[in-house]
C-alpha cells in the first residue's frame, strides 16, 4: 500500500493511432499551428517544432520567429510559413489564423522574447508552453480559470524547479509531487520530462515508462512540443493531446535506438517513426 499522502500514479495508456484521415478533409480541417519562438541563434528549435507539427498531420504550420532568423528557415522544408515578427501587432495577426499556439521553442529571454510571450499567452485557444516560454507564465487559479484548462505545460526538471522556486534536485527527489504542484499552480495538463516522464492530467498522475536515453539530446523537447501543438490544433483536448504525444515520442525514441543505437540520434530522426505511430503503420 502507498503511504498516506503519497501521490498515486497509473501507467500512461498506449496511445491509439489517429483516426483515418477523412476523405473530404481539407487543410483547414486539420488545424493551423502557430509556433512562437526562434530568437537569434535559436531558429532551429522553432523549425523542429514546426516540422514535427507538420509530420503529425497539422493542416498548416506558421512560424513566428525573430526577423533575423527568417532567411534559411525554409531551406529543405518549404511547407513551413515563416514570418519574422518584430512586435505585438504582427504576432496578433498571425494568432488570428491559429487553432493552437506552441510558445517557447528557441524563444530566449530578452525583450523581444518577453514582448512576444506576453502577447502569445493571451491567445484565446489551446496552447502548449515549453522551454523559455515557461519563464513568462503567471500562476492561475486553476479551478476557475478556463484558459488554464486548455494549456499544456512541458517543463524539464530544471524548468520545473524554476517555476516552483526550488532546485532541480528537489524536483527529481519527488517527481510526482513536483508535477502535481505545477498543475495546482499553473493549471492545465503538465508534463515533467526526463526518464520516466510524469503527467499531471485532470484525472490524476500518470507515468510514462517508455523511451530511451537516445532522447537525451538537443531538440527532442522541441519535437514533442510540435506534436502536442498539432494534436491541439486538430481538436484533441489538453490531456488527450499530451498523452498521445508523450507516448508516441517515447516509442519513437525506442524505435530509433533499436534501429541505430542510443548514441548519436538527431532529434529530427524521430519524425519518421512518429508519423508511422500516428498512422499505425508499424
Ligand atoms: P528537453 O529537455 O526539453 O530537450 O526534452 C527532452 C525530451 O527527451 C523529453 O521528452 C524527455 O522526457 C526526453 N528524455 C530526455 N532524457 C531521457 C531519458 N534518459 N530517457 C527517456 N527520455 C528522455
Ligand atoms: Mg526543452
Amino acid at each position: 500500500a502507498m503511504p498516506d499522502g503519497a501521490p498515486m500514479a497509473t501507467l500512461l495508456f498506449d496511445a491509439a493511432p489517429l483516426p483515418p484521415k477523412p476523405r473530404d478533409g481539407h487543410k483547414g480541417t486539420f488545424g493551423t499551428v502557430l509556433v512562437v519562438g526562434g530568437n537569434r541563434g535559436m531558429g532551429g528549435a522553432a523549425r523542429m517544432a514546426g516540422e514535427s507539427a507538420l509530420r503529425l498531420g497539422a493542416g498548416k504550420v506558421i512560424l513566428a520567429v525573430h526577423p533575423e532568423q527568417v532567411i534559411g528557415m525554409n531551406a529543405g522544408r518549404p511547407e513551413l510559413m515563416v514570418h519574422g515578427v518584430d512586435g505585438v501587432a504582427a504576432l496578433i495577426s498571425l494568432m488570428s489564423l491559429a487553432d493552437a499556439v506552441v510558445l517557447g521553442p528557441g524563444l530566449g529571454q530578452d525583450d523581444w522574447a518577453q514582448t512576444l510571450a506576453l502577447a502569445a499567452l493571451a491567445f484565446d485557444g489551446p496552447m502548449i508552453v515549453d522551454a523559455d516560454g515557461l519563464r513568462f507564465l503567471s500562476p492561475v487559479d486553476s479551478l476557475v480559470d478556463p484558459r488554464a484548462q486548455s494549456t499544456v505545460l512541458t517543463p524539464h526538471p530544471a524548468e520545473a524547479g524554476r517555476l516552483l522556486n526550488c532546485s532541480t534536485a528537489d524536483v527529481q527527489a519527488d517527481r510526482f509531487a513536483a508535477a502535481r504542484a505545477l498543475q495546482a499552480r499553473f493549471g492545465g495538463a503538465v508534463l515533467l520530462k526526463g526518464a520516466g516522464s510524469v503527467l499531471a492530467l485532470r484525472d490524476g498522475l500518470k507515468l510514462c515508462g517508455r523511451g530511451d536515453p537516445a532522447l537525451a539530446t538537443a531538440g527532442t523537447g522541441d519535437i514533442l512540443s510540435g506534436m502536442v501543438g498539432a494534436l491541439l490544433a486538430m481538436g484533441f483536448d489538453a490531456d488527450e493531446a499530451l498523452g498521445r504525444a508523450v507516448c508516441w515520442h517515447a516509442i519513437a525514441g525506442e524505435i530509433e535506438a533499436t534501429a541505430s543505437g542510443s548514441w548519436g540520434m538527431a532529434a529530427s530522426d524521430l519524425l519518421g517513426p512518429i508519423r508511422a505511430l500516428a498512422n499505425a503503420q508499424l
